[in-house]
This record gives C-alpha cells, sequence and structure tokens, in this order.
C-alpha cells in the first residue's frame, strides 16, 4: 500500500536519514523503534512533507513521488491519505474538542458542516470523549488532548495513521489511556506507522517492528522473533538498555 524507497536527509552536516527503505501493507501495524536521533520522526515527517527529502520516493497504490520534487497536487494527494499524530497534540486551543476534529473535514475535505459533526462525533466516541464534545483544550488532560488527536485523524478516514510519539509528552499514568485507544483502532484494521518508545505496545499490538539507527534500518521483523531473538548487535545492545 505505501512504499518508501531510499529516503536521505541530512540537516546540514547532520546525516539523519541515509536510504532508508520501507514497505507497509494495509492493515499493518509497524512499530518504528531506535535511540534518541535515529531518525524516527524525520522518517514520519519526510513521508507526510512535513520535511522535505533530499531524495527518495515514495509509491502510494498507484501514485508514485519523488519526495524531493513532489508536485503540489502529489503533496495534496498523499496528506490525504495519510493523518499525522502530534507528539504535542497540535490542537488549536481556541476550538472545541468537536471543532478540533471537524476543522480538517469542513476546510480541508469540503464536508458540510452537519455531516462533518456526526463524524466527529463518531470518532470522539470511539477514543472516549462522548463527554467532551464542547471541551476547550485547556479544559482537557494531556491524555485527553491526544485522544482528540487521534479522533481528528481517525475521522479523516485514512488510508494511514502515522504517529509520531503520541505518548512521550503525557505523564506516566495518562499514557496508558492513549494507548488503550491505538489498540482498539489497531484491531479495527487501522493502518499505523508508529514512532514510540513504548515497548509493550510495540510487543503486543504491532504486527512488525522496525529497527533504526544511525539513519538506516538496522533490522526489522515480528515483534516475537525482534524481541526474543534479534539478529543484530545494535538491536540486541538497544534492547538490553531499554527492556
Ligand atoms: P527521539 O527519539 O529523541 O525523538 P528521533 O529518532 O525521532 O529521536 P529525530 O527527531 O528524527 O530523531 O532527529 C534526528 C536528528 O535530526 C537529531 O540529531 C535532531 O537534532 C536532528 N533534527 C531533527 N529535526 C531538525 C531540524 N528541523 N533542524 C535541524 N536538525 C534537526
Amino acid at each position: 500500500m505505501l512504499e518508501i524507497n531510499n529516503i536521505h536527509k541530512s540537516f546540514g552536516e547532520n546525516t539523519v536519514l541515509d536510504g532508508v527503505d520501507l514497505e507497509i501493507e494495509k492493515g499493518d501495524v509497524v512499530v518504528v523503534l531506535g535511540p534518541s536521533g535515529s531518525g524516527k520522526t524525520t522518517l514520519l515527517r519526510c513521508i507526510n512533507f512535513l520535511e522535505k527529502a533530499d531524495q527518495g520516493e515514495a509509491i502510494f497504490g498507484d501514485l508514485h513521488v519523488n519526495l524531493n520534487k513532489a508536485s503540489k497536487k502529489a503533496i495534496h494527494t498523499i496528506r490525504k491519505r495519510t493523518a499525522f499524530v502530534f507528539q504535542n497534540y497540535n490542537l488549536f486551543n481556541n476550538k472545541t474538542a468537536l471543532e478540533n476534529v471537524t476543522e480538517g473535514l469542513i476546510i480541508g475535505r469540503g464536508m458540510p458542516k452537519e455531516k462533518a459533526n456526526n463524524i466527529a462525533r463518531n470518532a470522539l466516541d470511539k477514543v472516549g470523549l462522548s463527554e467532551k464534545y464542547s471541551a476547550y483544550p485547556v479544559e482537557l488532560s494531556g491524555g485527553q488532548e491526544q485522544r482528540v488527536g487521534i479522533a481528528r485523524a481517525v475521522a479523516l478516514n485514512p488510508d494511514i495513521i502515522l504517529f509520531d510519539e503520541p505518548t512521550s509528552a503525557l505523564d506516566p499514568e495518562l499514557v496508558g489511556e492513549v494507548l488503550e485507544v491505538m489498540k482498539t483502532i489497531a484491531k479495527e484494521g487501522t493502518t499505523m506507522l508508529v514512532v514510540t518508545h513504548e515497548m509493550s505496545f510495540a510487543k503486543d499490538v504491532a504486527n512488525r517492528v522496525i529497527f533504526m539507527d544511525g539513519g538506516v534500518v538496522v533490522e526489522e521483523g515480528p515483534p516475537k522473533e525482534f524481541f526474543q531473538h534479534p539478529k543484530e548487535e545494535r538491536t540486541q545492545r538497544f534492547l538490553k538498555r531499554v527492556l
């Protein structure tokens, strides 16, 4: 469904992605693990054009896009087929939970307000926020804010949701509720590419784990194999540190 070939990205002298390939099938839950600074977030941002890759190609069904030289139309199409969940939620503080979810549907997709409201209410119900349609971000906990972020992504009905360390900004006691929502939508067959430091999510929910270090994919495989029998020395060292 989504194939990424040979992504390169440097910031000045700092080579962050050094030829990353990735293949994601419909219904996959792929978790990207790796030490801090290994390029995980940059990879997601390049896929969604939040960052411009120096080189690389994305194949999205019948759409072939040069990630360095994409047309406005191609960028628009890829953004329509993907949704992004940000580490810091990126909600509009002057809009209610419901309005945060409808914004992309009404403004981005040109959907009539009533239809957008219905979809947004369903999405908020799904993430357990039926009581919070009218709440502003300041009235929500971090976990609830992130669940609005997830509802916003789900409401767009994208081919794939890209999660960028969705629980990293949360107090530890709020992490569980967000992971639980992610688990629910994964079980429903949502295709997900998830950058996270949550090993339990990788073990329990992912069907594939990718380990990045130094801007390359060092190892990938099903979680059981990856965690129990890591092949590469770099992976073994990483897992020793984090488990
Ligand atoms: P973490 O797990 O700590 O979030 P990561 O694997 O997601 O790390 P990235 O956030 O992709 O890593 O960052 C990789 C490297 O790229 C880091 O050295 C970071 O400082 C650098 N970097 C990222 N974005 C920029 C930017 N906009 N300008 C300059 N350097 C950047």
